[in-house]
């Protein structure tokens, strides 16, 4: 189902692309409330400034926040100057109070995404209102979940609704805190291109040295906007000291970031880029009939297997052919992490197919439900 949607430029006067939203992870006190407001208003690109006022932390034992207070310093932000303020939401009286005190635009952090109840009980508040939401991803990489938290504010009539990327929790030990995943929020574009998505360099990042190139990469792949932690003392911050940033630094962040547009009107440049799109297209062509020439080759192979008792999976096999296919690739200049996933792919489809041929199952189908 489509979202109806208001577009971001038209949520608040003046609001400009890229949206910038900074402020700490967490309101820790009015004295640092209001002194961090009033460095981040100097940074003219910045438009919204954020606190967390309640903190649903991973493990309990932790600053969880100062809750109601919190909103009275961010209305008093409000207040003494031209920032808008956010802060995240996670149950029914969170939302009744953040509208009581004014809060501007109300974030759903990822630990709520993915609590359908959580979300519904939440939207049930909004009712009736014209905030601006933004919804977190949920912790898991799962694009449907994300979708669903968003329909519901929708269907609770929130038009003026937006993304936030914050990349994604893995077992997997990465360089990051939470694994972009950039398909995800790609793909969430795909399906709805007038849906805004925030990125969040601070938590995909953890680690305030990797947020500036996270920014650039986040604004290169068509993000609308930033929400960068920032802490006039990042080290001695409450909650996410490593990865929250100063003013000062956001402000070079800010600077050094290549702003660059999502079409030309130039005329040379579009006839040149359609040129190159159509020899893409035909390559890509190429690509699909080899894939198909190939597969009829592999079922070819799958009758003789049968014919001769043999498994479908060849782990020698599959074995040299990966690093032939790696090696091969090194020489033409491919990233080898790049080509070995793509034949992972193209083999796993191979012996899915033998399998398939070799025990006369009706369908591929059955094969994916196992
Ligand atoms: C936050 O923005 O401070 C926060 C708690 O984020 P997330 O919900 O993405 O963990
Ligand atoms: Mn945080």
């Amino acid at each position: 189902m489509p979202l109806d949607l208001i577009p971001l430029n038209q949520w608040f006067d003046k609001f400009d692309k890229p949206l910038i939203i900074a402020g700490p992870c967490s309101a820790e006190s009015e004295e640092q409330i209001l002194s961090t407001a009033k460095e981040i208003e100097m940074n003219e690109h910045v438009q919204v400034f954020r606190a967390g006022a309640w903190k649903p932390r991973t493990r309990p034992y932790t600053f969880e926040g100062h809750g109601e207070q919190a909103l009275k310093w961010l209305s008093e932000v409000k207040k003494q100057s031209r920032l808008l303020v956010t802060t995240e939401v996670a149950n029914a009286e969170h939302a009744e109070l953040a509208l009581k005190y004014g809060i501007d635009i109300l974030w759903i952090g990822a630990r709520t995404t993915v609590s359908p109840f959580a979300v519904q009980e939440i939207a049930d508040v909004l009712k009736g209102t014209d905030i601006p939401v933004l919804v977190k991803n949920p912790i898991n990489a799962d694009l449907a979940l994300w979708i669903g938290a968003l329909e519901r504010f929708n269907g609770a009539g929130i038009k003026k609704l937006g993304a936030i990327h914050r990349g994604f929790s893995t077992a997997e030990k990465t360089k990051w805190r939470n694994v972009p995943m950039w398909t995800i929020p790609i793909e969430l574009k795909r399906q709805f291109p007038d849906l805004p998505i925030i990125c969040d360099p601070s938590h995909i990042t953890g680690k305030r040295s990797l947020v500036g190139e996270v920014c650039q990469k986040s604004l290169d792949v068509g993000m609308d906007g930033l929400m960068v932690e920032t802490h006039l003392s990042p080290n001695d911050a409450w909650s996410d000291a490593a990865q929250q940033v100063t003013p000062t630094s956001l402000k070079e962040i800010i600077t050094n970031l290549h702003i660059r547009e999502s079409h030309s009107e130039d005329k040379d440049f579009g006839q040149k880029l359609e040129a190159l799109r159509r020899q893409i297209d035909s390559i890509d062509n190429e690509i699909l009939e080899s894939l198909k020439l190939r597969m009829d080759i592999v079922k070819e192979i799958g009758k003789e297997k049968l014919r001769n008792n043999i498994t479908p999976l060849q782990l020698t096999r599959m074995d040299s052919l990966m690093k032939e296919r790696e090696l091969k690739a090194a020489s033409l200049g491919l990233k080898e992490k790049y080509i070995s996933e793509l034949f992972h792919t193209i083999h796993t489809e191979s012996v899915k197919t033998q399998t398939s041929i070799m025990n006369n199952f009706k369908d591929d189908e059955k094969n994916e439900r196992e």
